[in-house]
């Protein structure tokens, strides 16, 4: 069953399901703690588990006349072969991301072609961030400036139609796509209204579902569906949540990824600031308590990043699913 279908049989059935996202092992590492991680969470039958994409770094070594030498690096290659591995050992569906970032549409169309032939048939699109070296997101030259430009070539590959304009007829590949949505807008949209209009523009171009960014107050996530209903988006929303884990956690979140953090868990979190322990546990407190209300609320899947804390998303497995 794809992603699509297993939302769709969670919607009907009532049941809400969990999921995950991995990231693929730091260049050098092997696979075993990604298989500790979902060895410990499969026994709470995740509907999927998604895989992130990194873009490349840059690495700088200084030369012994002290000039510098620039390198291009990858530290977390290996999202198709990780993805491959995880669907071959476990069973499980799994959901690489793919970025238009570093890639021309030639690159994207050749690691599409590599997941048909690995039977990895869902793909979270999405734009990616700058590179460490821009002020802000520079396409490929031959690559898409926005997600709705990939979510437009994996639709049209779907159909047969490459790159180079060739139309095949026998073989088309069945990619499910997903894609993201900004409960409280994306930090480079110009308002609301607009990321609202370019969330659509990917629905139109052939998204079948969004996993939001992550958020802390519920109120965002419930204003945001009726946003997009509003705006005739009616794909399946998936929430995506973080359980909080440090106090550093209170800057670096709304930073990182502009969402805001509701008064109420700063002021636990700051009251156990000495207490890594009592601070850990306030944050999946709070997050048990935003999955049991938007279970309630009947979302179809909720979708967990653990971003290497698997221990957290443990407990709240235990008590949500
Ligand atoms: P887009 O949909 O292209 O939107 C980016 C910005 O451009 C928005 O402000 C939008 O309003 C604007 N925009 C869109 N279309 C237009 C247009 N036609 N004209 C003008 N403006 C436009 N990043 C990674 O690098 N790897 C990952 O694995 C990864 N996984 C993620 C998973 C989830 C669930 C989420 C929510 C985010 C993830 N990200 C990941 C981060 C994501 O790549 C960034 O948030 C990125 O900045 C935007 O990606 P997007 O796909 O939403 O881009």
């Amino acid at each position: 069953m794809n992603v699509v279908e297993l939302i769709r049989e969670a919607q009907t059935s009532g049941r809400t399901r969990f999921a995950f996202e991995l990231l693929p092992p730091l260049k050098g590492d092997g696979t075993e703690g990604i298989a500790a991680t979902i060895e410990r969470l499969l026994p709470f039958d995740p509907a999927y588990i998604n895989v992130t994409c990194h873009r490349e770094g840059i690495k700088r070594t200084q030369r012994a006349d002290g000039t510098i030498e620039r390198h291009v690096v990858r530290r977390r290659p290996g999202t198709v072969g990780i993805s491959a591995a995880i669907h071959r050992r476990y069973g499980v569906e799994v959901v690489p991301h793919l970025i238009c970032g570093g890639q021309s549409r030639y690159d994207i169309e050749d690691a599409l072609i590599d997941l048909d032939f690995l039977g990895l048939h869902n793909i979270l699109a999405l734009r990616g961030d700058k590179s460490e070296e821009e002020a802000r997101f520079v396409p490929h030259p031959e690559g898409h400036a926005h997600a709705a430009g990939l979510v437009r070539q994996i639709a049209a590959m779907n159909r047969g139609e490459f790159v180079d304009g060739e139309v095949e007829i026998c073989h088309h590949s069945a990619f499910t796509i997903g894609v993201a949505g900004y409960p409280e807008t994306h930090g480079e949209a110009a308002s609301a209204e607009e990321d609202l209009r370019h969330l659509r523009e990917k629905i139109d171009a052939g998204a079948q579902y969004i996993v939001t960014q992550l958020f802390y107050d519920n109120r965002r996530f419930f204003e945001f569906v009726d946003r997009c209903r509003a705006a005739g988006i009616d794909v399946p929303i998936i929430p995506g949540i973080k359980p909080l884990a440090t106090v550093r956690h209170l800057t670096l979140l709304p930073e990182t990824f502009g969402c805001s953090i509701p008064e109420e868990l700063a002021r636990e979190v700051l009251r156990h600031r000495d207490d890594k322990t009592a601070v850990r546990e306030i944050g999946t407190e709070w997050a048990i308590a935003q999955s049991r209300e938007l279970k309630a609320a009947g979302v179809p899947v909720l979708h967990y990043y653990p971003m290497g804390k698997a221990e957290n998303i443990l407990r709240i497995a235990r008590t949500i699913f």
